[in-house]
């Protein structure tokens, strides 16, 4: 069954949905974020959850009675390319089953999304962490997945200072220092959160503000993970979702945009 978020959890989802459980490819192949990796840390307590992909039919087959925000294989890369694609196809399809609910999809090779048939209902994000080969990533959502959809970046851990491409696909400032969408458009969503591994340095809050000022820029909502302990509450969501002031995630009838 799928993994309800208490307050403490991922504050922007209600659930996490992991039908394919099993030790990611990209950890497997030796990508550098398995450094920071929350299931590493979970494998260190419960070994037992190490062990190959495989199809856990009862989770695939979940169906939310309401509303709710599903963060989609959070415990995987679901975009690997070494990925089975029956797997893939069928968990795409029961997203498809269920138009109320929302599914989050993260990737770090935001390349591949054009390769398969997403529902409405999916937010389509990628990871920005300072590691070099998630650099152009936002570049590479943007150009793979139409406007339609809603497009989100997660800036989480923020390893490094944050470069000029995080944002735009290209250099984006204008004489005014504007930043202006080009043919691509722009992000919907931005997420910003820290290394939760223990002992990591807490990001400066200027990091965050090489961010944030631009999404203000640009009206994109912003939420700061409470792990980045940066020095306001910055919790908005899109969609018209709302994380109250108690933590609650509530859909709202006015979008959150309108609150800029
Ligand atoms: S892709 Fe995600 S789940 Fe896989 S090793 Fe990296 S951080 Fe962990």
């Amino acid at each position: 069954m799928p993994n309800v978020q208490k307050k403490n959890g991922i504050e922007w989802c209600h659930v996490t949905w992991n039908p394919l459980p099993g030790e990611c490819l990209n950890a497997l192949a030796g990508s550098a974020c398995r450094k920071y990796c929350y299931m590493e840390r979970l494998y260190a307590s419960f070994p037992d959850l190490r062990h190959p992909i495989r199809v856990n039919e009862k989770e695939m087959h979940w169906s939310p009675q309401k509303p709710m925000i599903m963060f989609a294989f959070s415990r995987i890369e679901f975009l690997h390319p070494d990925m089975r694609r029956d797997w893939q196809e069928a968990a795409i399809v029961q997203m498809a089953k269920n138009p109320h609910a929302t599914y989050v999809i993260l990737t770090k090779f935001p390349w591949n999304y054009p390769n398969f048939d997403w529902p409405a209902n999916c937010w389509l994000g990628t990871t920005v962490d300072g590691l070099p080969h998630t650099a152009d990533n936002v570049y590479h959502l943007l150009k793979a997945v139409p406007e339609s959809y809603l497009r989100f970046v997660s800036w989480e851990p923020l390893l490094k200072e944050p470069g000029p491409f995080w944002i735009l696909p290209f250099p984006p400032l204008s004489s005014d220092n504007a930043y202006i969408p080009d043919q691509y458009g722009q992000l919907d969503w931005a997420i910003i959160g820290a290394n939760s591994n223990e002992g990591a340095a807490k990001p400066p809050d200027r990091w965050a503000d090489i961010l944030i000022n631009p999404c203000r820029q640009m009206k994109i909502p912003v939420l700061v993970k409470s792990n980045y302990r940066y020095s306001k509450r910055i919790k908005e969501m899109p969609g018209g979702w709302v994380i109250t002031d108690d933590g609650d995630l509530i859909q709202t009838v006015k979008p959150q945009m309108e609150l800029f």
